[in-house]
């Protein structure tokens, strides 16, 4: 533990790392990229950034951190994934590439590249009583949607025609959107939150 009581990793195989990295670090976390399991020891909890899941599986699996980042999730590491890294730590992933798996650990379905061809790309503002009253402006990127959530998950937000794109459960958390490139850093506040109090429990 350093820096305002908390090593925060965020899995570097891929996608907007950098992005997250410069959040936490802006918050007075200590922030390490982590691309090997050696390195989930030094870590009191994980971001998984957005990118494309289907390549972060794949390396993954590859480098060998999967098996064991399955593992310390169920052993209650606090984990924020954003977008892909949403579908990550989706329990179901539907419209998945063929063979595509998920770390799991979150109660839900999420579908891959949700809002269709047409609308790849848009922002709104979600109200999300969880991190203020202010609503959030919210940049969604070829986003999942959250399908159905299950019972031990909650949902945190969702767009106007009610579809889920923010859930806590425990200590995880998941985002369609993209709060490390909108300068709203209250998710990451959020998180943090969760990543000292985790680390102090163990301690
Ligand atoms: N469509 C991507 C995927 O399936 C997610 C996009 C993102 O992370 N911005 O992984």
């Amino acid at each position: 533990m350093a820096g305002n009581g908390a090593t925060v990793g965020v899995l570097a195989l891929q996608g907007d790392f950098r992005e997250h990295l410069k959040v936490l670090r802006s918050l007075g976390a200590a922030a390490v990229p982590v691309r090997r399991a050696s390195e989930l020891g030094e870590i009191d909890g994980l971001v998984i950034p957005g990118g494309e899941s289907s390549v972060m599986d794949k390396l993954s699996r590859a480098f060998g951190v999967a098996g064991p980042l399955r593992a310390a999730i169920a052993d209650g590491l606090p984990v924020y994934g954003t977008c892909a890294g949403l579908i990550m730590l989706a329990d179901t992933i539907l419209d998945g590439i063929a063979g595509q798996q998920s770390l799991g650990g979150l109660d839900v379905a999420v579908r891959r590249n949700a809002f269709g061809s047409q609308v790849d790309s848009f922002e709104t503002d979600l109200d999300i009583p969880a991190v203020g009253e202010e609503s959030m402006h919210a940049v969604f990127i070829r986003a999942p949607i959250v399908e159905s959530v299950g019972e031990r998950a909650t949902a945190l937000a969702s767009v106007d025609d009610g579809r889920v794109v923010a859930v806590e459960q425990g200590n995880l958390l998941g985002t369609s959107f993209h709060p490390e490139i909108t300068g709203d850093t209250r998710f990451h506040e959020y998180f943090l939150q969760k990543v000292r109090q985790a680390a102090r429990t163990a301690a």
